[in-house]
């Protein structure tokens, strides 16, 4: 890819951490390979970094806002800080406008950053992170993991075996 990019947004679980469904303990949060390299890559060139994270657990009633925020401090003590968290904490049933595939999480991010959305990037493992991106005007690219969907990875316009191949694209 030739295009510079000025942000690059990540999914949380399963893209950043290993999924664990509805975390809400810290001591459970373990980092994709690749992730802190890949970051420590992006604030080094002076490239924004952000969180775009559908958290349904909450709207569900199985995890507190305080848990999440507990996890996310975690995420960030291990991988240091991001620019900017958006954090859809909605049921699937309420219809938001910010639960990916809705553009609403990359749209806040991109604003809380001060970029364009076409000079973003997305970073996700599941069609809705994709979808998210593009609906948002973003660039997607899908870092399959087990839970993905083979039509998912065949219908991502970008897919990159791991974070490492990710940073590839970027420099
Ligand atoms: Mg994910
Ligand atoms: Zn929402």
């Amino acid at each position: 890819m030739d295009q510079a990019f000025d942000a690059v947004l990540f999914d949380r679980d399963g893209t950043l951490i290993r999924d664990v469904p509805y975390n809400g303990d810290p001591q459970r949060v373990v980092p994709m390979p690749g992730a802190r390299e890949i970051l420590r890559d992006l604030r080094t060139h002076g490239v924004r970094t952000g969180v775009v994270s559908n958290q349904s657990g909450i709207g569900r009633g199985l995890l507190t806002e305080t848990q999440v925020a507990a996890v996310n401090a975690r995420v960030e003590e291990l991988l240091g800080r991001f620019g900017t968290w958006q954090i859809c904490p909605h049921h699937p049933d309420e219809g938001c406008a910010c639960r990916k595939p809705a553009p609403g999480l990359v749209i806040s991010a991109c604003a809380a950053l001060g970029v364009r959305p076409e000079r973003t990037l997305v970073v996700g493992d599941i069609g809705a992170d994709v979808a998210a991106a593009e609906a948002a005007g973003a660039v997607p690219v899908l870092v399959p993991t087990e839970v993905t969907r083979p039509e998912e990875v065949e219908r991502a316009p970008r897919v990159a075996p791991d974070l490492h191949a990710v940073a590839g694209m970027i420099r």
